[in-house]
């Protein structure tokens, strides 16, 4: 496999559901339609618009939906919007934290495939990568129940569809969001073609949704055992020194040797400082070069779709600075919780403009062999040396790694 050189984290295309703007419900004060219109503003005002192709939506199939959910469900769904106010009402009870509106399924069909539109034009090489702004979200609901303001699946989806359609034989679904896409690891629990890996506040199962299976041990089922990694953060205010630790030590040594042809991000935006629900301290920054970290797997193949974030003002910053070129300066500490957690540390020298760029001096990376397994990280990736090694190769002249032990 050749390592593209990745230049800029240009976004070439982007899709809109537009059409969302019709939803209004006095019911629901949180997911309204300003989270998807004020975004895209300060998209135009920021002039990514004008960088990127914009896709037309268009509703995903019965057939598409299909491909995670079951029929049951999706003729209940459909039935939604000719039920009245009180219907609907005792419709939501049966599920978690979700709310139906008489258009939430039309919405619903347009998100899902808002992401099926930017999985065929990546992978018809029509444009390099892209973001889907969609509303609702989807990592949260299941095969047959919607959940936490999810009601199709639309990244469980698209991983199906490229599978199905574009013949692509492994799907990465990195989920950024803060939040756990337990949806998508049932879905793909016990599938070894695609690798879903998450980051999300746990504090021991108290943080919603609260799952026993969204801890570190849970690595999937029969033939997907350890093709699902759970990384649950039992403290808030990790930083962004911790995120990069993750993704250099638990996520990029797997994904590299799992080799994706495609990589769908579920892109919450509510992993980063100030969001309430999340009350983590990376700032914007981190998403820009999270972004560029991937952009150098499937050849570049990245697809990310607009998860849940509560704090709509903020995730317009997120969004900005996740595909600025070239990547923003990013704050790190020298020692991470993370690192902390991990016996094993990374340092970001200050004054990095990106970790790989033509541009900017080569930063150094440290790596300290990790004594003892954390229960925190599942065991197998807990100490991937070589395929850190493997990753440095990857990185060659971008990066420098040695390997010393820090402190004690
Ligand atoms: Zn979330």
């Amino acid at each position: 496999r050749r390592h593209i050189q990745v230049k800029h984290t240009q976004m070439t295309s982007h899709s809109f559901s537009n059409k969302f703007c019709s939803i209004s419900s006095p019911a629901c004060k949180i997911e309204v339609p300003e989270r998807l219109t004020v975004s895209h503003e300060a998209l135009v005002k920021n002039g990514l618009v004008d960088r990127c192709v914009s896709v037309p939506v268009r509703e995903a199939t019965d057939a598409d939906i299909l491909l995670v959910h079951s029929e049951e469900y999706l003729e209940a769904v459909k039935k939604t919007p000719f039920m009245t106010l009180e219907d609907l009402m005792e419709f939501t009870q049966q599920y978690g934290d979700v709310y139906f509106h008489p258009n939430i399924y039309h919405c619903a069909k347009l998100a899902a495939g808002a992401a099926l539109q930017l999985v065929d034009n990546v992978m018809t090489g029509k444009v390099r990568n892209g973001m889907a702004l969609v509303r609702p979200p989807g990592h949260h609901s299941m095969r047959s129940a919607a959940n936490g303001f999810c009601v199709f699946n639309n990244v469980s989806i698209a991983a199906q569809y490229a599978k199905q359609k574009h013949g692509v034989e492994r799907v990465l679904i990195v989920d950024w969001d803060v939040h756990h896409g337990q949806g998508v690891q049932y879905c793909f629990e016990d599938d070894p073609s695609v690798l879903y890996f998450s980051w999300h506040r746990y504090e021991h199962q108290k943080f919603w949704p609260q799952l026993r299976e969204s801890d570190y041990d849970c690595v999937g089922k029969a033939k997907g055992a350890g093709f699902n990694i759970n990384v649950p953060w039992n403290k808030v205010g990790m930083q962004n020194t911790d995120y990069l630790s993750v993704f250099f030590h638990v996520l990029l040594p797997v994904a590299y040797e799992f080799c994706p042809d495609l990589v769908l991000v579920c892109a919450g935006f509510d992993a980063a400082i100030g969001d309430p629900e999340g009350e983590m301290c990376a700032t914007p920054d981190i998403f820009a070069h999270l972004t560029h970290l991937l952009m150098n797997l499937a050849d570049g193949k990245v697809c990310a779709v607009l998860e849940v974030s509560k704090n709509g003002s903020r995730k317009l910053h997120f969004k900005n600075t996740q595909f600025k070129s070239p990547n923003p300066f990013l704050q790190t500490t020298p020692r991470s919780h993370a690192s902390r957690v991990m016996t094993c540390a990374m340092l970001v020298p200050e004054g990095s403009q990106a970790l790989h760029s033509n541009n900017s001096p080569a930063p150094a990376l440290a790596l300290v062999p990790a004594p003892g397994s954390d229960p925190c990280i599942p065991h197998s990736v807990s100490s991937n040396t070589s395929a850190l090694t493997e990753l440095a190769a990857e990185f060659d002249r971008h990066i420098t790694i040695q390997s010393f032990r820090l402190g004690a």
